[in-house]
């Protein structure tokens, strides 16, 4: 069933597990005497948020919300747009963005800015992956899982053409 490709870049599933609980528990100790509020951008980080809230050990509070992604193409417009909003207010919260991989950091960007706005009492991002050679807007990213050269990446919920999202490791093609 599972595709793996050929690329340069490979993250099996034990390194992804590992890497996560670290951010958890990263996470649970800057956070000590707060609820943090995570917000998964869907669909990409779906599994890496319900990987991550469950590392992290401390009352938590969770949304999602969903911006246009590539869609079947693996290059970015530049322009995002919010295909659904969170459910619940988030002015005075401790929010964490958790996303699957910032690219050229546009999405990031876009999404600091919309929820700065709503006045959170801090705003934070926790990305899965980052590929720090293509970026076109500088972002801050607080937990990291790890930094990847440029190559286009599936598996642990990223697609390749709306399949391979179930893969419980990262690949990518030659
Ligand atoms: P950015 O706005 O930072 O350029 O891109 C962010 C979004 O593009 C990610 O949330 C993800 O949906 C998509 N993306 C960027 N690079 C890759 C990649 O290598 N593989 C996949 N599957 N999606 C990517």
């Amino acid at each position: 069933m599972f595709r793996p490709g050929n690329g340069k870049v490979q993250i099996s599933q034990d390194q992804i597990a590992r890497r996560i609980r670290e951010l958890g528990e990263q996470i649970r100790l800057d956070y000590t005497g707060q609820e943090p509020h995570l917000i998964c951008v869907l669909n990409g980080a779906f599994i890496f948020m319900a990987d991550l809230v469950r590392a992290i050990d401390m009352p938590l509070t969770m949304d999602f919300l969903a911006v246009s992604s590539y869609g079947s193409a693996q290059q970015t417009s530049g322009e995002v747009e919010l295909l659904k909003d969170l459910r619940m207010p988030i002015a005075g919260r401790a929010v964490i963005i958790v996303e699957d991989i910032v690219d050229t950091g546009i999405t990031i960007n876009y999404l600091l800015r919309l929820l700065e706005a709503r006045q959170p009492a801090s705003l934070r991002i926790a990305a899965l992956l980052s590929k720090p050679s293509r970026r076109k807007v500088e972002v801050p990213i607080h937990y990291l899982g790890f930094e990847i050269d440029d190559a286009f990446v599936y598996g642990y919920g990223l697609d390749r053409g709306q399949y391979d999202r179930n893969l419980p490791f990262i690949t990518s093609q030659a």
